[in-house]
């Protein structure tokens, strides 16, 4: 960022092409996409984690969407949906929490 340049409030900043592409898909408007946003405060609904301005980053934001059903289901962070992408079963995650509790 150059210096002096204030850095544009999340709500202001252009939706890129990647999610701009999965809104389209789900049948989402940018308006829609802003008010959900703005509906989680900017953050992650999984792990919390506030935003970052598109890109490949951890936190960045992610249309994300059942993979059987193709159902939009919400905005999570680039890291979370990676986690989805590969553990996306409600067993497979009640084991993840068995065996945590078991070992901690
Ligand atoms: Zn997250």
């Amino acid at each position: 960022m150059k210096r002096g340049r204030k850095p544009k409030h999340w709500s202001e900043r252009k939706v890129h092409d990647g999610i701009r592409h999965r809104l389209y898909r789900f049948g989402i408007t940018t308006e829609q996409y802003y008010q959900i946003l703005a509906d989680q405060d900017n953050r992650c609904t999984i792990c919390d984690v506030v935003f970052a301005d598109g890109g490949r980053l951890h936190n960045s934001p992610v249309v994300d969407h059942d993979h059987e059903t193709g159902r939009f289901r919400g905005i999570i962070c680039h890291r979370c949906n990676v986690v989805l992408k590969y553990y996306h079963t409600v067993q497979y995650f009640r084991r993840v929490i068995d065996y945590l509790e078991v070992s901690s």
